[in-house]
């Protein structure tokens, strides 16, 4: 057993339904943490009330616990924490390590990487809108246990980034950081679409004198075709399959033996048991309908 009590989480965007993707990133950070013999979280990133779909994190959970996944503990609904976060946005601004920001995505070459021209200050004539989070030179380098030794360069990947939107919520990139060290958050179990994030989270966390966590970036779940798998997927297993078949599938897509037990909790226990982060597939070789 690890010296420090691992806690892992699982944190879901009241954007739509529970589909398989996210069942597999559920699955997997419960897993990890249980395994070790932590303690599984969950946090609910309501914080875009803009991209937020009624109805969908109470349904979110509803499903989690159709699958047996229930939180150690109460869930935390980020949109009870924007204080912190303005209070980490503020704290960045007051120390010179961000700063406001007057441009529009427009203003922005096609590459998207932001040019600095704020930087120093808000060119007259514009007024500011977002916050930025500096970068600099040196790469952000983390170690994933999927993907091993990772390097990201953010002044060529991003730039200095946004951290309070024009819309005056907090950027996710922050929230998360936040929000997993306010959480006690050791290790970050989630899907390979974030792995291109991690490094501005990294960084975030420098900055802040935060901990970094242990990364674990999962296969992404494809269909037949290679595309990766939407909420608006008709033949998603989360609909279409009994829950513990839906598991089935998803320990496929993890690269784990699936236990035969025809219940929900002697699944989930063996499925613990026999848990081994080491043959956890960079890419999915399967797909849901395998
Ligand atoms: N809320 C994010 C999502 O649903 C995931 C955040 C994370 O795991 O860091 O895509």
């Amino acid at each position: 057993m690890p010296l420090t009590p691992v806690i892992g989480r699982f944190a879901p965007s009241p954007t739509g339904e529970l589909h398989f993707g996210s069942l597999v990133a559920a699955l997997g950070s419960a897993l990890s943490a249980w395994s070790q013999g932590g303690t599984w979280r969950i946090r609910v990133e309501d914080i875009d009330p803009p991209r937020e779909v009624a109805g969908s994190a109470a349904r979110i959970l509803a499903d989690l616990s159709r699958f047996g996944l229930q939180a150690d503990g109460p869930v935390l609904y980020q949109s009870t924490r924007l204080e912190a976060h303005h209070a980490a946005v503020d704290r960045l601004l007051q120390e010179g390590k961000a700063f406001h920001c007057g441009c529009t995505r427009a203003d922005l070459p096609d590459n998207g990487v932001y040019p600095g021209t704020c930087r120093d200050g808000i060119p007259a004539g514009r007024k500011a809108r977002t916050v930025r989070a500096r970068v600099d030179a040196p790469p952000v380098g983390f170690v994933d246990r999927v993907h091993g030794a990772c390097e990201q360069r953010l002044t060529e990947q991003c730039g200095d980034f946004v951290i309070r939107r024009a819309d005056g919520l907090p950027a996710y990139q922050l929230a998360v950081v936040v929000d997993d060290a306010f959480q006690d958050v050791t290790e970050v179990v989630r899907g390979a679409d974030l792995l291109d994030s991690t490094a501005r989270q990294v960084h975030l966390q420098h900055l802040l004198d935060l901990p970094t966590p242990d990364y674990m970036h999962l296969p992404l779940v494809v269909d037949a075709d290679g595309r990766k798998l939407s909420k608006q997927d008709a033949d998603d297993p989360v609909a279409t399959l009994s829950p513990l078949a839906a598991l089935g599938a998803a320990m496929r897509v993890l690269g784990q033996p699936v236990p035969s037990q025809n219940d929900l909790s002697g699944f989930l226990d063996l499925a613990c048991r026999q848990w081994d982060p080491g043959r956890v597939p960079a890419i999915a070789n399967v797909t849901p309908s395998d």
